[in-house]
């Protein structure tokens, strides 16, 4: 059952309770170089990214922020870290949201942007990070309350302005941390955007994510998520993606092939790369297995909605369960498209 949580907007984008579970990735480049930035928006967003963030260090760069606002639609959310007039200039300049750390900003200051944000009708993300708690001195168990009791103490002070439109993240680069920190977030009832911190290069990031936010999502905690990786932010959105069709909480295909062993005698690698290619980003509920022998071949691509079974030279296609014709594997790939199409045009 999905953890119940307030639901929020950013621009049209809803978060929280029973919104579709958002995506969302961060430009890499400066904003002040607006042309690039807004290539990775439009990339991102073409990708299936709900919700872009962008960094604004200084002046010069929320000025640059005001013209990539007025040049998107995509919802944008500033992040600001130490100066509270960044996130004035920031709300001023048409952001949907406002990310802040505010271990990093004065109370008195903090208060004035939660002012600001709710005067302008947008939410504000509270960002806790472990990396702001004393590592060394504490227990994995001491850093996770240090960050939940932290974040709690942000909500009330929000609360007490009268200001509701709150996401809260808790991220850690531990995976076991991360876990444990979101468990205990949810209990306050705003929604969540999840993630492994610095999670690192594209293998190891993806799997550090896949645990913590695979977990979480099928104990039903988590609104919004965001694939930290040090690579393209369309990786990000792609990883987000697949993640969400692998668990059921977003239309997509879901892509079988066999891992081929020594009974194989095709060209699998290139075929099931092909295939995958051309469906990656079909967002209908459909099951595709492209296999590579007569073994395993036949039983999983009858429990697939279109399936291809190689061996000798040529492969078997199967639809909804049934063999249905035998090709030559020269011909094999276009052929299996053409059927994708079929299946996928049907209604
Ligand atoms: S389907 Fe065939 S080729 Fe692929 S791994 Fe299984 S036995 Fe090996």
């Amino acid at each position: 059952m999905r953890n119940p949580t307030k639901k929020i907007y950013v621009r049209n984008v809803p978060i929280g309770g029973d919104s579709p579970i958002a995506i969302q990735s961060m430009t890499n480049v400066s904003v002040t170089d607006v042309e690039a930035t807004l290539a990775q928006i439009e990339q991102c967003a073409a990708n299936g990214c709900d919700i872009m963030r962008i960094a604004v260090p200084n002046a010069e760069c929320a000025k640059a922020f005001a013209e990539v606002r007025r040049r998107t639609n995509v919802p944008l959310v500033a992040d600001i870290h130490f100066d509270y007039r960044l996130a004035l200039a920031a709300i001023e300049a048409g952001a949907d949201k406002i990310r802040i750390n505010p271990g990093n900003m004065p109370l008195p200051q903090l208060d004035k942007v939660t002012d600001c944000a709710k005067a302008n009708g947008i939410p504000i993300r509270i960002g806790v990070n472990a990396g702001s708690a004393d590592r060394r001195a504490m227990s994995v168990e001491g850093r996770v309350k240090a960050m939940c009791d932290s974040l709690a103490k942000y909500v009330e002070r929000f609360e007490e302005r009268g200001f509701y439109d709150i996401v809260l993240s808790v991220k850690s680069t531990d995976v076991r941390e991360t876990v444990a920190a979101n468990r205990l977030a949810a209990k306050l009832g705003y929604p969540i955007h999840m993630g492994v911190t610095e999670a690192g290069l594209l293998r190891q990031g993806l799997v550090k994510n896949s645990i913590a936010i695979g977990s979480l999502l099928l104990e039903g905690i988590g609104d919004t998520v965001r694939v930290s990786l040090t690579s393209d932010p369309v990786d990000e959105v792609r990883a987000a993606k697949d993640m969400l069709v692998s668990l059921g909480l977003k239309k997509g295909v879901t892509f079988v092939s066999c891992p081929k062993c020594g009974r194989c005698s095709i060209d699998l690698e290139n075929v099931a790369a092909q295939i995958y290619d051309y469906v990656k980003d079909i967002d209908k509920n459909i099951k595709i297995a492209v296999m590579g022998c007569e073994v395993n071949g036949p039983g999983e691509c009858s429990d697939a909605d279109l399936g291809m079974a190689g061996a000798n030279g040529k492969y078997v296609f199967f639809k909804h369960g049934k063999r249905y014709k035998t090709v030559s594997a020269q011909d094999a790939a276009e052929q299996f498209k053409r059927e994708i199409d079929l299946i996928t045009n049907v209604d």
